[in-house]
């Protein structure tokens, strides 16, 4: 492999970047511009022309995909293997850390790790023992609590007390949450990043170790580590002149969860040798897209200053649409996408972006009556679904009896007979001797403590481990999870709860088996790990990869925020509404608008060829009505780049295919004093009538609530 090909597909800026000798270096621009080409060239320049190892080499990306995507391209561009070669996400290669030296780290051989519904609910669990009262205590207050002072760093006997009485309660159940994960060989999301930096800084010779394997650190999208992953890259770089990171200020969106931008700024100071470039060519987006990104950026204050340019020409005028609600949204972007895959487009070049899980289901459900094939990334992934988590469970009982968590999962489903009463008793055995609740049911039935019915329900539970394990012994990976899902009982479960529901269970519980059977197993992985803790570790590390069939094209929705990095053709920002994006709590503050508009910045910049922004008029969020103003940030794009949409035409097509089913009316019909009758406010007069097609709106007078402006294609009203 010639140097020139790793070269050649750069510009200036880039190169210098990529070639210049070993020291640190900082690459700081805006969206689009090759920062993560510029990236994976250094490290092929360093195997090829440093003649470096691939082992000796360490990259931080974003999320698992990224790092797919990044060992593929490195193997692409020097048609070498790049297994050796430590990829992977910050949580990922901490998680690798731990399991190769868990005696160090202090964890037991067999941990698990949770997901933060996992963690969660073991929270919940906690605050119900400690007698708590969850309204005072809201879980999810607390996981966030205990999460913060992780990524800062800080575990509960380094806190100091205040005096002030929510605080030091906070400390209590920090304290207790720890010693519960401790027993039970449970790890967290942000314990994996807080142990992994004490691995190191405590134990000298695994620092050494590592700080000579990882001769070249590289960061992708450096803007938004936070505290203790910064720290971490600090020990591993520590004395050396060789941490790559790639970042835009601009982009930083994770500082509700701790992530600090300043860590570019600290990064100049620690490593005063380091060269900053700066790339200012975006190669993603056509000009109207772009310009729209800068201008919609420079309403913040206090950036680090970049402006970007294209040469690939002016392209489409950005689309904005203004939908009734958000049922007429949906309708108008699948409508959209139903078009551009007739025209030939690729689902998988389709982004459907929004700033809250919650907006995915509208158009999901758009999506399966077309029958449109998409996929979710993030929101509930696919590891995440309770049945799922119930059969994982026993998956990893077998593999950990200590496993707290899972053992309350699944002591009881499918219903056995082991009724609260006795799993309390058991939890009060637990607390009381620090043991695991697996141990305190053991030592109730050793000491006939319970009931004879508790203790033969809860035999039968216990036998039914050990011989799953036994049975397991011999099998490959994906026979233990099918068998485990059929002699749980799981899948009977489910065949016999009625509807859909129950169905789809059933079917993700066969994909579950289908996930296990493609699992891509390294036997010869550093850590010795076996073949099925490698698959539950992926579980809960994997962020949506997984879900649905991997190769089916299909349509992308995610949040705003797993975006990041990404670019598609064709994407929707939808819900650009004053209260949902920006988001509510971040109208009254600032520094946390100016997030919501970096986030903006990224969602804009991910598209390549065609971008539309879409609000509704009145929707319906949580369960309650609401009538939002147009996001502030569509009017932060001069509207020079932007051209608005009048469904007329696309509408009444839509009309005729889905909507007008639901109208027992046809345009037209109606007359100002026409009588009417609407199933919920009763009869009524027609007072005013305006728009057209889909969009046609009828104000009646009900006798019974007054005035009410209603969409008829929706309003299914009666002519009397
Ligand atoms: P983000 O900030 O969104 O992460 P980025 O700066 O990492 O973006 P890349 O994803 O590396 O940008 O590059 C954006 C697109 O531009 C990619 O499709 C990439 O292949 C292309 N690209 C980057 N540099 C060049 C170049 N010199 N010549 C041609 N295409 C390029
Ligand atoms: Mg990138």
């Amino acid at each position: 492999m010639e140097i020139s090909s790793i070269i050649n597909s750069l510009n200036d800026a880039q190169r210098i970047a990529v070639s210049s000798p070993p020291q640190s270096l900082l690459v700081l621009a805006g969206a689009g511009s090759g920062k993560t080409r510029v990236l994976v060239h250094r490290i092929a320049w360093h195997i090829q022309v440093d003649g470096v190892s691939p082992h000796n080499i360490l990259a931080v990306t974003f999320t698992n995909k990224a790092a797919t995507e990044m060992r593929g391209r490195i193997e692409e561009l020097l048609n070498i293997s790049a297994r050796s070669m430590w990829i992977g996400t910050f949580h990922g290669l901490a998680h690798r850390l731990l399991r190769r030296h868990a005696k160090q780290a202090k964890l037991p051989e067999s941990f698990q790790v949770m997901d933060s519904d996992d963690q969660l609910r073991l929270i919940k669990r906690l605050i119900r023992n400690l007698n708590l009262d969850e309204a005072k205590w809201p879980p999810k207050q607390v996981q966030w609590f205990i999460n913060a002072q992780k990524d800062e760093g800080i575990r509960a006997r380094h806190m100091v007390e205040t005096g002030d009485f929510f605080q030091r309660q906070m400390v209590a159940i920090y304290k207790a949450y720890e010693e519960i994960c401790e027993r039970s060989g449970l790890v967290d999301f942000a314990e994996l990043l807080l142990r992994a930096h004490e691995l190191l800084r405590d134990n000298e010779d695994v620092l050494e170790f590592y700080q000579r394997r990882f001769r070249f650190v590289h960061v992708d999208e450096f803007q938004d580590t936070n505290t203790i992953q910064y720290a971490w890259l600090r020990l591993l770089t520590e004395g050396r002149d060789n941490l790559f990171v790639v970042g835009d200020d601009d982009q930083s969106i994770y500082g509700w969860r701790g992530a600090k931008i300043e860590n570019i700024y600290n990064f100049q100071q620690h490593y005063p040798n380091h060269k900053v470039v700066r790339l200012e060519q975006n190669y993603r987006s056509t000009g109207h897209i772009l310009k729209a990104a800068n201008s919609l950026i420079a309403n913040n204050d206090g950036r680090m200053g970049k402006e970007l340019w294209t040469d690939s020409g002016d392209g489409e005028l950005i689309s904005l649409y203004t939908a009734f609600n958000e049922q007429d949204e949906a309708y108008f972007v699948v409508e959209k996408i139903r078009q551009w895959v007739n025209d030939g487009g690729m689902r998988s070049d389709v982004a459907i972006l929004y700033r809250s899980n919650a907006q995915s289901r509208q158009f999901e459900e758009k999506l399966m009556s077309t029958g449109t094939p998409y996929r979710v990334y993030g929101g509930l992934r696919f590891f995440e679904r309770m049945e799922i988590k119930n059969a994982l469970a026993y998956l990893r009982l077998i593999s950990n009896r200590h496993d707290d968590a899972s053992f309350e999962r699944v002591v009881n489903t499918p219903a056995r007979g082991i009724g609260a009463k006795t799993i309390e008793d058991i939890r009060l055995l637990a607390r009381g001797q620090g043991i695991s609740l697996w141990q305190a049911a053991l030592d109730s039935i050793a000491h006939g403590q319970l009931s004879a019915r508790a203790t033969n329900a809860l035999k039968g539970f216990m036998n039914l481990v050990a011989q799953l394990e036994q049975d397991a012994e011999e099998q490959e990976l994906f026979e233990k999870v099918k068998w485990v899902v059929e002699k749980s009982g799981l899948i009977e479960l489910y065949k016999k709860e009625k509807g859909d529901k129950g169905e789809a269970r059933v079917e993700n519980l066969e994909e579950l088996v289908n996930a296990a059977r493609m699992f891509d197993y390294e036997e010869d992985n550093e850590e010795n790990l076996s073949e099925l803790d490698m698959f539950l570790a992926h579980a809960a590390l994997e962020a949506g990869e997984m879900q649905g069939d991997a190769y089916e094209d299909c349509v992308q929705l995610m949040t705003l925020h797993s975006a990041k990095g990404l670019e598609f053709k064709l994407v929707f920002l939808v819900g650009m509404e004053e209260g949902l994006f920006p988001s509510q709590q971040s109208l009254e503050d600032p520094g946390r608008l100016e997030e919501e508009r970096r986030l903006c910045y990224v969602g804009i910049t991910r598209a390549m060829e065609h971008l539309y922004l879409t609000h509704a008029e009145s929707r319906r969020l949580y369960g309650k009505e609401n009538y939002p103003r147009q996001s502030r940030f569509i009017r932060e794009i001069p509207v020079e780049y932007i051209q608005e949409i009048r469904m007329r035409a696309n509408v009444s097509r839509l009309v005729t295919s889905s909507v007008a089913t639901v109208s027992s009316l046809q345009t037209g019909t109606f007359k100002l004093g026409q009588r009417v009758r609407h199933a919920k406010f009763g009869e009524g007069v027609v007072l005013q009538m305006e728009g057209e097609g889909a969009q046609e709106r009828v104000q009646i007078n009900f006798h019974d609530v007054g005035l009410k402006w209603l969409m008829l294609s929706y309003a299914k009203l009666e002519v009397l």
